[in-house]
């Protein structure tokens, strides 16, 4: 990788509402070198998390967004071919491996199977990531910690992570935070009124009851914050929600019509 880790320090403070004691359990996790899985659904904090405690301990941060494309190449690292010949570059894995940074895969799912596998023997007692076509067996800095994003709302079959891949992990859960604190949240990320926010989060609560009912997913503290932020630069509430909230998560014309019920009733 060509990018030098000063690169994925984390200089300014990210903001994050704890939620309960996962920061502290997280702290505890990567004294241990313990990798840590983050459960959750979509927007709801899980990827700040980690930022902030990447911030927190003063570690690089390496993210990667998996995807089902991505080969174990793409993590581990390649040769390339330029003017002087042939080259290695690490991929972000061995990068992060190799410089002693927090390497947060997200929702590592969406990787094929023999692609995620190769996290293994990183995180386990050895420690090392096997270069092969390099012929290097790199061992991880001492303070490399691995993390991985997964939503559990996706789970199928076809994509479930390998018992002996979850088995590796310490996890914490993340769920939508409790609404005096996703209040805080919306007004803090907006720039919202506690007034507007509230409305805001009630619509989310709202909106959260209808999942299963034609909604795949609930409507996420991330939507949540475009809707304040649109309303923060002067869009009128009911067009903000529409913008940020109902139009986003579904085609459904009768769900559709029942979230903007729901915004109705608040704005
Ligand atoms: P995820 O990684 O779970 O998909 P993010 O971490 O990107 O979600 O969260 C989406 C947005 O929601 C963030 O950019 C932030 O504005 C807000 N957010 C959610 N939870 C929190 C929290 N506990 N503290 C601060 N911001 C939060």
């Amino acid at each position: 990788m060509k990018d030098m880790i000063e690169d994925h320090r984390v200089i300014a403070e990210p903001w994050y509402r704890p939620l309960a004691d996962e920061v502290a359990l997280f702290e505890a996790a990567y004294a241990a070198r313990m990798p840590v899985m983050l459960k959750g659904p979509t927007g709801c904090g899980k990827t700040r998390f980690v930022e902030h405690m990447a911030w927190r301990l003063g570690k690089p941060l390496v993210t990667v967004a998996c995807n089902e494309d991505m080969t174990a190449s793409d993590l581990v690292g390649r040769f390339l071919l330029d003017a002087s010949g042939t080259r290695w570059q690490d991929g972000p894995l061995a990068f992060a491996a190799r410089h002693g940074a927090i390497c947060y895969l997200d929702e590592i799912v969406e990787a094929r199977q023999d692609t995620t596998v190769v996290i293994h023997p990183l995180t386990d007692g050895r420690r090392v990531l096997p270069l092969e076509k390099k012929g290097e067996l790199l061992k991880a800095h001492p303070d490399f910690h691995l993390v991985i994003s997964y939503n559990p709302g996706y789970q199928s079959l076809m994509k479930d992570l390998k018992q002996s891949t979850k088995q590796r992990f310490g996890a914490l859960d993340f769920s939508w935070p409790e609404a005096r604190v996703e209040v805080e949240i919306v007004a803090h990320e907006a720039g919202v009124e506690t007034a507007t926010a509230e409305k805001l989060v009630d619509i989310g609560a709202r909106a959260r009851n209808l999942k299963g009912h034609g909604l795949d997913e609930g409507v996420s503290t991330r939507m949540l914050v475009h809707a304040g932020q649109l309303i923060a630069r002067g869009v009128a509430p009911i067009a903000a929600c529409t913008m940020a909230i109902t139009r986003p998560i579904t085609d459904d014309m009768d769900m559709r019509d029942a979230l903007d019920a729901a915004v109705a009733t608040f704005f």
